[in-house]
């Protein structure tokens, strides 16, 4: 496995498994990695000749008051996972290779980007519709591999990769949860002990949620109560929200009809977890 820092270096390498005929897989990672990464660069692998894993902390998809500089960094470890996770290659570039002087365009979306994460992060999608796409154009894979655990990040990219005629095809995987439940996550490391219990809650109220549905629920706001109600009984849980929307538009439902998120952010003291549920009605 080769770790390379510039985007020339990524292009010379690519370029070389094209000439040999290798179909190119590529999985876009902020690093530290856990089970939920591996698992999309276990399939990259099964789908593809060979596999490029960016590992970037994106300093544009945070906003100012956010954790970009605390983030978990760790590129010895990051490496020795990927390599058992059977990855040719892990781009790893500076902020400065990514955002040289005198950058100046970006990439947005309108709409999917105004709901959810988008609402309470002004600027976020913008700062991940930038880097994916610059990410696309360094790599040119044939597929890209993303998690459902960030369920409007992959609906927004699928959404961009159409657009911008972007020839990838566009993976999602199954969110990938410890035994107990809780979506994997870098920023379960933030947690204490006590925190990693109360952060149960976002698992358990979703849990709930499809139970309800399961028994015949179809009013979204009974499903966001019931939801509410679960997380503001735990003590060290602030709700950022909880949505119940259309798994197409993004858009806030009123009864349940087609495909459905049901999505929820909540501080578990400092630490914002997010997690969700799909549902097809
Ligand atoms: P991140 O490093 O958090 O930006 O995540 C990189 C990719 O891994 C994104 O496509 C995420 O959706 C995906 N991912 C993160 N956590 C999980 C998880 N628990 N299960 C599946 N995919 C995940």
């Amino acid at each position: 496995m080769q770790i390379l820092k510039t985007k020339d270096e990524v292009r010379r390498a690519v370029r070389q498994a094209r000439r040999e005929g290798k179909t190119v897989g590529f999985v876009p990672t902020m690093g530290y990695l856990h089970e939920g990464h591996l698992a999309l660069m276990r399939k990259a692998g099964e789908d593809n000749d060979l596999v490029v894993v960016s590992i970037f902390v994106n300093p544009t998809q945070f906003g100012p008051n956010e954790d970009y500089a605390s983030y978990p960094r760790d590129l010895a470890r990051d490496a020795e996972l990927a390599a058992s996770a059977g990855v040719d290659i892990i781009f790893a570039p500076e902020v400065s290779e990514m955002y040289p002087r005198g950058f100046s365009t970006i990439v947005d979306i309108q709409r999917l980007g105004d709901y959810l994460c988008g609402a309470k992060r002004p600027g976020h999608f913008r700062g991940v519709c930038t880097v994916v796409t610059k990410l696309f154009n360094i790599v040119q894979p044939d597929r890209a591999y993303f998690g459902q655990k960030d369920a409007q990040q992959a609906r927004v990219i699928r959404q961009i990769t159409a657009d911008l005629d972007l020839p990838i095809e566009v993976r999602v995987l199954p969110t990938v949860r410890e035994a107990d439940g809780l979506a994997m996550s870098s920023r379960n490391t933030y947690l204490t002990p006590r925190e990693r219990e109360a952060a149960l809650v976002l698992n358990w109220s979703l849990v709930r949620a499809r139970d309800l549905v399961q028994s015949g629920e179809q009013e979204a706001a009974v499903i966001a109560e019931a939801i509410t109600a679960m997380i503001e009984a735990e003590p060290l849980a602030r709700i950022d929200y909880v949505s119940v929307v259309s798994g197409d538009t993004l858009e806030p439902v009123q009864r349940l009809d087609g495909p459905i998120l049901i999505a929820v952010a909540v501080f578990i003291g400092k630490t914002r977890l997010i997690d969700n549920l799909t549902l097809e009605v």
